[in-house]
C-alpha cells in the first residue's frame, strides 16, 4: 500500500491557509500612535524622569558624556514603572555576541521584600550591568587567556523596548558584552568604538575646513533587507532548510525568474498580510520600516527602513529579522534570510546605505548648494575613495562567510572586487580635479576651484544607477551592496567606519601639512584632494561589474579579487590590519584575531552541517526513492515480459532502468566520496585555517558533485516518489 506523498499533503495544507490578522486596528489606533509605543524613547523619558535626570541623560546621548551612576537608579525606576504599567513581567539585557545573532536571558522583576511579601524591583545596577554566564558564547580564544566571565553593559544610545509575545511582555535593554579584561566579546562594542573614531576624525577635519558649528559626526545607515517566504508545510519537509537555511538539493524549476514577472509585482494577499503584521510589530518597536516590494526571484521580497544612526540601525535590523521570523510562523510561512536558499535563482543581500551626518542633521555626503558645502563634500568623498582603494580588501573580509560565498560574483550580487561607482557627472568632477580642468560635460576647460567655484548639479536619478557595483555613490550616500542577507550589519559597518576614519585622519594630516607650508586653505585642500584622488582613482569604476572585462581590468589595476571566504579572511589578521584597528581603538590585536578565529570556525561549522545533511538526506531520502523507482521499473519490465513473452518489446523501459541504475551507482559513489572526506575532515591537524581550506577545496566540490547527481535523479524519478518539496512548488505555492 502506497502512502500519500507528503508533498501532496503539504499542498493541501497550503490551500487551506487563511491570512492572519494584525494585533492593531489602525482606525482605532492610528499608525502615528502605534509607532514607538513599546519604546522607552525620549518623549517617554521626558515625561517620566525628573528634569535634571532627563537633561543629564540627553547630554550623555548627544554629546557622548559619561552617565553619572547615581542617575542610573532614577532611570531604572522610571523604566521599570513604565514597563510594568504596560504589562511587562521580566527584563533582559539584550546583546549581540559573536554568533551574529541576538542573545537574551530573562529575569522577572519579582524580588522578596523580606517579610513574606514580594515586590517588583529593578535597580540602577540591574540596568547598568548584567553578569550572564557567558561561557558558551564564541570568544575566538579571548576567554582562554583572560578572565572567564563576561558582563553586559547598558548602551543608553539605543533605546530600551518592550518585546511582546503571546503571553506577556519583556523589557529589553540594549547592551554591549565584554570580558572583565575589557575585551569586546560582541559585535556592538567595536561598532560603537568605530563611531567614536569617525566622530573624532571628522570633527577634526571639519574644523580644519573652517566649519565651527559641528560638535559631533555620526554614521547613518539604512539597510535594505531581502528575504524569501515559503510555506511552512514545505519547510517541514525540507530538513536542509530547517538545519542549514538553504536547499542542499533541488533541480532548477522549469520557471525561474526569467519572465521578470515577480519584481515589483502585485503582492499576494497572504504575503501582504504577513508584511503588514510584521510591520505593525516593528512600528510598536519604533523600527521605521518604510518600503516593501516583491523582489526579482519568485517568493523573494524586500523591506527597507528609513535610515537611522548606525548603532540604532544595527539593533533595528536585528529586531527586524527577529520579528520577520516570528511573524512568518504566525502566518504559516517561513522567512529565509540565507544568502542563497535556492540555487539557480537570485539570492538575498542587504544593501547597506551609509553616510555621515553632523549633529545639526546635515548629510556630509550631500554635495550641497554652496562652494563651502561642496568643499566639505569633496574632501570627504576623497577620503572615502582612498579608504576603499587602500582597504577594500578589509571591507571584503567583513562580509566573508559561507553563505555569502554562494552569492558574490554570481551575476546577482557584485563581484568580490571592491570598487566604487561614482556616476558620470561626479567622475567628471573627480577627473577634473586630477587633471586641473574639466574636459567634458557642461563646463569644459574650466577649473574646479575647491571652496570657490560651484560643483555642477549631480543627478540623483535612479535610472542612472549602476546596480552591479559593490560600493555605489547614490547622490548623497554610498550603498555597500555586498553584505549578506542573514548577516549582522555591525561588523561591515565597523570596518567601513574604521577605514574611513583612517582616511579622514590622513587627509586632515595632509591638509595640516600644506597649511604649515604656507598655503591658503583652499589651495591646501585643492592640492591634497588632487594628490589623493590621483593616487587612489584606480578604485573608481562605472562600468558593468559583472563583466569578464572588468575582472581583467581590475587585475591590471592591481585591485584585489578575493573570491571566497578562505581568500578573504586572512586579510583581517595581516600586520597592517592589526595596526589599523588598534590605532583607532576599534579592536586590539587579540580582539581582532578572535574575530578572525570565530569567522573561520563558523565557516567550518556551516559547511560541516551542510555536509552531514547532504550525506544523510542522500542516503535516507533520495537513494531510497531512487531504488523504489528502480524496483518499479524492473517490476514493470518483468510484468510486460511475462504477459507478452516473445512479443515483448521492453527496450525503452530497459534503457530507463539502465539509466536509473547508473545514476544510483553514481549517487552512491558520490555519497561514499563525501563521507570519506568527511571522516578525513574530522581528523584535522589542528590548524584552523588549513581545516577551513580543506572544507572549501575538497568538501564543497564533493558536496556539489553529489547534489548534481541527486538533482538529475529528481527530474527522471516518478513525481509521486520524490520526498523533498520541489523548487517549482516551494517558490510558487504559498
Ligand atoms: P533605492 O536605493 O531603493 O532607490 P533609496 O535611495 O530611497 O532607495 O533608499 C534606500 C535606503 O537608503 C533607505 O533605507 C534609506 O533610508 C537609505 N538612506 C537614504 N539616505 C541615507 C543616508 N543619508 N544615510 C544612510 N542611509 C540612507
Ligand atoms: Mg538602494
Amino acid at each position: 500500500m502506497k502512502t500519500a506523498n507528503p508533498r501532496r499533503q503539504a499542498i493541501q495544507t497550503v490551500q487551506a491557509r487563511q491570512p492572519a490578522r494584525t494585533t492593531v486596528d489602525y482606525v482605532q489606533r492610528p499608525v502615528s500612535e502605534v509607532f514607538g509605543s513599546n519604546v522607552f524613547n525620549r518623549s517617554v523619558m521626558r515625561t517620566l524622569l525628573p528634569k535634571s535626570a532627563y537633561r543629564a541623560l540627553i547630554r550623555c546621548l548627544d554629546h557622548g558624556e559619561r552617565l553619572d551612576p547615581s542617575l542610573a537608579d532614577t532611570v531604572a525606576n522610571a523604566m521599570k514603572d513604565w514597563a510594568i504599567s504596560r504589562g511587562a513581567t521580566h527584563f533582559t539585557h539584550w546583546f549581540q555576541p559573536m554568533t551574529g545573532l541576538t542573545a537574551e536571558k530573562h529575569d522577572s522583576f519579582l524580588a522578596p521584600s523580606g517579610d513574606e511579601e514580594w515586590i517588583l524591583e529593578f535597580s540602577g545596577k540591574n540596568l547598568i550591568q548584567g553578569e550572564p554566564d557567558a561561557s558558551s558564547f564564541p570568544s575566538g580564544g579571548i576567554r582562554s587567556t583572560f578572565e572567564a566571565r563576561g558582563y553586559t553593559g547598558w548602551d543608553p544610545t539605543s533605546p530600551a523596548f518592550l518585546m511582546e509575545s503571546t503571553n506577556g511582555k519583556t523589557l529589553c535593554i540594549p547592551t554591549v558584552f565584554c570580558a572583565y579584561s575589557g575585551h569586546a566579546l560582541d559585535k556592538k562594542t567595536p561598532l560603537l568604538r568605530s563611531l567614536d573614531a569617525i566622530n573624532k576624525q571628522s570633527v577634526r577635519l571639519l574644523r580644519l575646513l573652517d566649519n565651527k558649528d559641528v560638535q559631533r559626526v555620526t554614521c547613518t545607515v539604512g539597510p535594505e533587507q531581502e528575504y524569501f517566504l515559503i510555506d511552512e508545510a514545505f519547510y517541514y519537509l525540507r530538513p536542509d532548510l530547517i538545519n542549514a537555511g538553504r536547499a542542499l538539493f533541488g533541480a532548477r524549476p522549469p520557471k525561474g525568474q526569467e519572465m521578470e514577472d515577480h519584481y515589483w509585482g502585485s503582492m499576494k494577499e497572504r504575503v501582504l498580510a504577513f508584511m503588514m503584521d510584521a510591520e505593525c510589530e516593528l512600528y510598536k518597536l519604533g523600527v521605521p520600516v518604510k518600503t516593501r516590494h516583491n523582489e526579482v526571484a519568485p517568493a523573494q521580497f524586500e523591506v527597507a527602513p528609513v535610515f537611522e544612526t548606525s548603532n540604532v540601525a544595527t539593533d533595528h535590523n536585528m529586531l527586524l529579522m527577529e520579528v520577520f521570523r516570528r511573524t512568518a510562523q504566525k502566518h504559516g510561512l517561513r522567512c529565509l534570510f540565507h544568502e542563497k536558499p535556492f540555487t539557480g535563482i537570485n539570492g538575498s543581500g542587504k544593501h547597506n546605505n551609509w553616510s555621515l551626518s553632523d549633529d545639526k542633521g546635515n548629510n556630509l555626503l550631500e554635495p550641497g548648494h554652496t562652494p563651502h558645502e561642496n568643499e566639505q563634500f569633496l574632501v570627504i568623498l576623497t577620503a572615502v575613495i582612498r579608504a576603499i582603494n587602500l582597504n577594500g580588501a578589509l571591507l571584503r573580509a567583513s562580509i566573508a562567510f559561507a553563505g555569502n560565498d554562494h552569492r558574490l560574483g554570481a551575476n546577482e550580487a557584485p563581484p568580490a572586487i571592491m570598487s566604487i561607482y561614482l556616476g558620470e557627472k561626479l567622475t567628471e568632477v573627480v577627473d577634473g580635479l586630477i587633471k586641473g580642468k574639466v574636459e567634458s560635460g557642461s563646463k569644459p576647460g574650466q577649473l574646479i576651484e575647491i571652496g570657490v567655484s560651484m560643483l555642477p548639479e549631480l543627478p540623483r536619478d535612479t535610472s542612472d544607477r549602476n546596480r552591479t557595483s559593490p560600493f555605489a555613490f547614490t547622490g548623497n550616500k554610498f550603498e555597500f551592496r555586498a553584505v549578506g542577507a542573514s548577516q549582522s550589519i555591525a561588523f561591515p559597518n565597523t570596518v567601513l567606519n574604521t577605514i574611513v576614519a583612517e582616511s579622514l585622519d590622513y587627509v586632515a594630516t595632509q591638509i595640516e601639512k600644506e597649511l604649515k607650508g604656507g598655503k591658503k586653505l583652499n589651495q591646501a585642500v585643492q592640492a591634497v584632494v588632487k594628490q589623493t584622488l590621483t593616487e587612489n582613482q584606480r578604485v573608481v569604476f562605472n562600468g558593468d561589474n559583472y563583466s569578464e572585462d572588468w575582472h581583467r581590468e581590475a587585475e591590471r589595476r592591481g585591485l584585489p579579487n578575493l573570491h571566497n571566504t578562505i581568500e578573504a579572511l586572512p586579510v583581517l589578521v595581516e600586520p597592517g590590519s592589526r595596526k589599523l584597528f588598534a590605532q583607532y581603538g576599534v579592536l586590539n590585536e587579540e580582539e581582532l584575531v578572535s574575530r578572525y578565529n570565530v569567522m573561520l570556525e563558523s565557516y567550518c561549522k556551516t559547511v560541516n552541517i551542510e555536509v552531514q545533511l547532504t550525506i544523510t538526506l542522500a542516503r535516507t531520502l533520495i537513494l531510497p526513492a531512487a531504488i523504489e523507482y528502480q524496483t518499479r521499473l524492473a517490476a514493470a519490465i518483468a510484468a510486460v515480459r511475462a504477459a507478452l513473452r516473445d512479443q515483448a518489446d521492453v527496450a525503452t523501459q530497459e534503457k530507463m532502468l539502465g539509466d536509473v541504475c547508473e545514476k544510483i551507482s553514481k549517487l552512491k559513489f558520490a555519497i561514499d566520496q563525501l563521507d570519506l572526506l568527511n571522516k578525513e575532515a574530522d581528523h584535522g591537524d589542528g590548524d584552523p585555517f588549513a581545516h577551513a581550506k580543506f572544507y572549501q577545496q575538497k568538501m564543497i566540490p564533493a558536496m556539489n558533485a553529489l547534489r548534481a547527481v541527486a538533482d538529475d535523479l529528481e527530474v527522471i524519478i516518478d513525481d509521486e516518489l520524490w520526498p523533498l518539496p520541489k523548487f517549482r512548488e516551494m517558490l510558487y505555492i504559498y
